[in-house]
């Protein structure tokens, strides 16, 4: 609570991603005292996709298997850099090494040469998950399917 105070002046706006519970951060905050608190109708999402995400600062980061999603399309911009060497990326990689399973930001290139690991220690893991590229690797969950019942009546889920 106390790295918060300093916001306590300011208007605060949550959002949803499709994985962070906003109504529960905006409660807590109200719970605080603290005044000035919005939610965004929709999420951030749909905000993204219907009035073009001026001005948001870099990517939407999400819990899913998106891991980063797009919200900016009318001036976009790069706020994170690759964890390995520095340079400015956007790309969100699940590390290789399930011991570790730190989500960094980590380049086309150092994906690669680390073959998915946040850096060399993690490499070095002999039990590392193959890297696809993507970075991302499907939890396992025994098969269960939230949304099969909806696939099957030929619905589709928009995250919000
Ligand atoms: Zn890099
Ligand atoms: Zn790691």
């Amino acid at each position: 609570m106390a790295a918060l105070e300093q916001y306590r002046d300011k208007k605060i706006l949550t959002y949803c991603t499709g994985g962070i519970k906003c109504e529960k951060a905006s409660a807590y905050l109200l719970e605080q005292g603290f005044e000035n608190v919005y939610q965004l109708h929709g999420g951030i999402i749909k905000y993204g996709i219907e009035q073009g995400g001026e001005d948001f600062e870099g990517k939407c980061y999400v819990f899913d298997n998106r891991l980063v999603v797009d919200v900016n399309q009318v001036n976009p911009s790069i706020i994170s850099r690759c964890h390995v060497c520095g340079t400015a990326c956007d790309r969100m990689v699940n590390c290789a090494n399930a011991d570790c399973n730190d989500h960094v930001a980590l380049c086309e290139r150092c994906g690669w040469e680390m073959e998915g690991a946040c850096g060399p220690a993690c490499q070095a893991q002999p039990n590392k998950r193959v890297y696809d590229g993507t970075g991302y690797y499907q939890k396992n969950t025994n098969g269960y399917d939230p949304y099969r019942a909806f696939k099957s009546m030929g619905k589709t889920i928009e995250p919000h």
